[in-house]
C-alpha cells in the first residue's frame, strides 16, 4: 500500500496524470511536427500515454533556448554556492515526489516498484545533492611558473551539454550527466530513451520548481535515429554525454566526428566477469552476490556480472546452491512490494533475449534454469531467471550482452586461465574475484581490463567512485569529481606580473 494515500501501487497508477510533452524553454510542448507515439507499459501491454516525438525543429528549439540561457549567464553566471542551494532544493523535491517519480518508472519500464523507490529515486536525488554539494569546494589551480608571471588554470562550463541516455535506470542515468553538467553551469538538452522516456521530464519540471531558471533543463523525448542524432549532430552542442549500447556509442562518436568535432563521452555495453576461485571466503556470499545481481533489474543492467567464471573443484557444489536461490527471483508483478524481478522493457528486449537462450541450447550449452517466458495473468513481458552450465567461451552467450536474466556459467582451472578468459569480450566494465589470498586478489585486479573491479563482493556502489569502461565499455568516467572532466573546459590565463 501507498504510504500517503493508503491506496495499493495499482490505484495510484489508475488515477496517475501522465504528461509526455517533451520540456523546451521551461515549458511542456508537443513537438513542431505534430508528431507523438504510443507509450507501452512492459507491465501488461497497456499504452500508457502519447509523447512527442521530437526531431530536428524541436532539438533546434531546445539547443537554441538552452544557448540562451547559457549566454545571459542566468545560471553560468550565478555564485556555486547559490547552484548549490538550487540543486540541493531539486532533489529534496525529488524525494518529496519518490512515490510519484518511482511509480512512473516502474510504469515506464517495468523494474519492481520497491528498487524503484529504494534505489532508482534514492540514487537519483543523491547524485544531484552530491554534486551540488560539491560545486562550492572545489578551487582552480594557479600553475607554478616563473615569478614574472601568473598563471591561472581555471574550469569553465563547456556550454550546452547534450544528454542521450537508456531505458534500464532512466531517472539514474539522467541524474548521472545533469547532476555534474548543471553543477558546472552548463545547459542541457536531455533525449531519454523512447522506451521509457517519462521520468526525464518530469526531472525538468521539478528542476524549474526548484529555481533551476527555464532553458537551462530541456528535454526532447523521441527515437534516437530522429531526436537522438540531431542532437548528437547539432553545430552549437558542445559535449555529447552517451550511455547505451557500444553499437550506438560509435554511431555518436562519428556524428560528433562529422559535425563540430564536439566532445562524445561514451558509457558503453558490458559482459562482466564474476571469478570464484576455490580458496573463495565465502562461498554462500558469493553464491548470493553472483544470483542477487544477475537477476537485477530483469538483468538489463549494463555491469551485471553475465559470466560467472568457477574454479573447476567447487563448480558443483556452488551451481547446486545457486539454484536453490533461483525460485525467489522469479518475475512477479512489478507493483506489488514484495517482487523482486519485474518486466523486460519491451516485447522487443523479451525476444531478443529468448532468442539468445535458444542460441545458447543450440550451441551446446546445458540450461539448468528458467530458458522461458512467464506468463501473468496481466499480461506484459516476463522471462524466467535463466542459467545455463557447461558454457564455452565461444558461444554468443559468453561473447554478447544479453541484458536480461541470464547466467552464463563457466569454468576455469587456474587464475590465468580465468584472467585470460575474463579478458577476451571486447567489453571492460566490471569484474568481480573471490578469494581469500590477498596477493592473488590484487594480482587479479591488475590484470583485470575493467573500470571496476569487485573483490568478495559485488555491491560496492557510491556516488564517490567513478564508473565507466576499459575497451568497448566506453571512454567517459560518470559519478565523482572525475564527471566534471566531462562538462568543463580548462583554461590558462597568463598574467604579466
Ligand atoms: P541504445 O544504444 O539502443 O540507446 C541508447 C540511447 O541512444 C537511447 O536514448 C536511444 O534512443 C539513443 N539512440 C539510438 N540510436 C541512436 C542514433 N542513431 N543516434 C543518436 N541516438 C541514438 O541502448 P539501450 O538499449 O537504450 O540501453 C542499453 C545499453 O546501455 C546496454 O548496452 C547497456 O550496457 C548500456 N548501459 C551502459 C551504462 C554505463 O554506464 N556504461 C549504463 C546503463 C546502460
Amino acid at each position: 500500500a501507498n504510504h500517503t494515500t493508503g491506496a495499493t501501487w495499482h490505484d495510484r497508477a489508475a488515477t496517475l496524470n501522465i504528461d509526455g510533452r517533451a520540456f523546451i524553454g521551461g515549458q511542456r510542448v508537443w513537438s513542431r511536427n505534430e508528431q507523438r507515439f504510443d507509450k507501452v507499459s512492459p507491465i501488461d501491454g497497456r499504452k500508457l500515454a502519447d509523447v512527442a516525438r521530437c526531431g530536428d525543429a524541436d532539438v533546434d528549439a531546445a539547443v537554441a533556448a538552452a544557448r540562451a540561457a547559457f549566454e545571459d549567464g542566468r545560471w553560468a553566471n550565478v555564485a556555486p554556492a547559490q547552484r548549490k542551494r538550487t540543486l540541493i532544493r531539486f532533489a529534496d523535491l525529488m524525494v518529496q515526489h519518490q512515490e510519484e517519480l518511482a511509480l512512473l518508472e516502474t510504469l515506464d519500464m517495468g523494474k519492481p516498484i520497491k528498487y524503484s523507490q529504494s534505489v532508482d529515486v534514492a540514487l537519483a536525488a543523491n547524485c544531484v545533492r552530491w554534486y551540488g554539494e560539491a560545486i562550492d569546494k572545489i578551487y582552480d589551480e594557479i600553475a607554478p611558473t616563473a615569478s614574472n608571471s601568473l598563471a591561472l588554470v581555471t574550469r569553465e562550463p563547456v556550454g550546452v551539454v547534450g544528454a542521450i541516455i537508456p531505458w534500464n535506470y532512466p531517472m539514474l542515468m539522467a541524474a548521472w550527466k545533469i547532476g555534474p553538467a548543471l553543477a558546472a553551469g552548463n545547459s542541457v538538452v536531455l533525449k531519454p530513451s523512447e522506451k521509457a522516456p517519462l521520468t526525464s521530464m518530469r526531472l525538468a519540471e521539478l528542476a524549474l520548481e526548484a529555481g533551476i531558471p527555464p532553458g537551462v533543463f530541456n528535454v526532447v523525448p523521441g527515437y534516437g535515429n530522429e531526436a537522438g542524432s540531431a542532437l548528437a549532430l547539432h553545430m552549437d552542442v558542445d559535449t555529447i554525454g552517451f550511455t547505451g549500447s557500444t553499437r550506438t556509442g560509435k554511431l555518436i562518436m562519428q556524428m560528433a566526428g562529422q559535425s563540430n568535432l564536439k566532445r562524445a563521452w561514451t558509457e558503453l555495453g558490458g559482459k562482466s566477469a564474476n571469478i570464484v576461485c576455490a580458496d573463495c571466503p565465502d562461498l554462500d556470499a558469493a553464491v548470493s552476490a553472483a544470483i542477487g545481481s544477475i537477476y537485477f533489474n530483469q538483468g538489463e543492467s549494463c555491469n551485471a556480472p553475465s559470466r560467472l567464471f568457477i574454479e573447476e573443484s567447487i563448480r558443483d557444489q556452488f551451481i547446486e546452491k545457486a539454484l536453490q536461490l533461483i525460485p525467489a527471483h522469479m518475475p512477479g508483478d512489478p507493483l506489488d512490494p514484495a517482487t523482486e524481478m519485474g518486466a523486460l522493457v519491451d516485447d522487443l528486449q523479451m525476444n531478443t533475449v529468448l532468442g539468445y537462450i535458444e542460441s545458447g541450447k543450440a550451441e551446446g550449452a546445458r540450461l539448468l534454469a528458467g530458458g522461458e517466458r512467464v506468463r501473468l495473468e496481466t499480461g506484459g513481458y516476463y522471462v524466467a531467471p535463466t542459467l545455463f552450465d557447461q558454457v564455452k567461451q565461444d558461444m554468443r552467450i559468453a561473447q554478447e550482452e544479453i541484458f536480461g536474466p541470464v547466467l552464463s556459467v563457466l569454468t576455469f582451472t587456474d587464475v590465468h586461465d580465468a584472467v585470460r578468459q575474463a579478458n577476451a569480450t571486447p567489453y571492460g566494465l566490471h569484474a568481480a574475484v573471490w578469494t581469500a589470498n590477498l596477493g592473488k586478489a590484487i594480482q587479479v585486479s591488475r590484470a583485470l581490463r575493467a573500470g571496476t573491479v569487485h573483490v568478495n563482493q559485488y555491491d560496492g556502489d557510491d556516488i564517490t567512485v567513478p564508473f565507466g569502461g576499459y575497451k568497448q565499455s566506453g571512454n567517459g568516467r560518470d559519478k565523482s569529481l572525475h564527471a566534471f572532466d566531462k562538462y568543463t573546459e580548462l583554461k590558462t590565463t597568463w598574467i604579466q606580473v
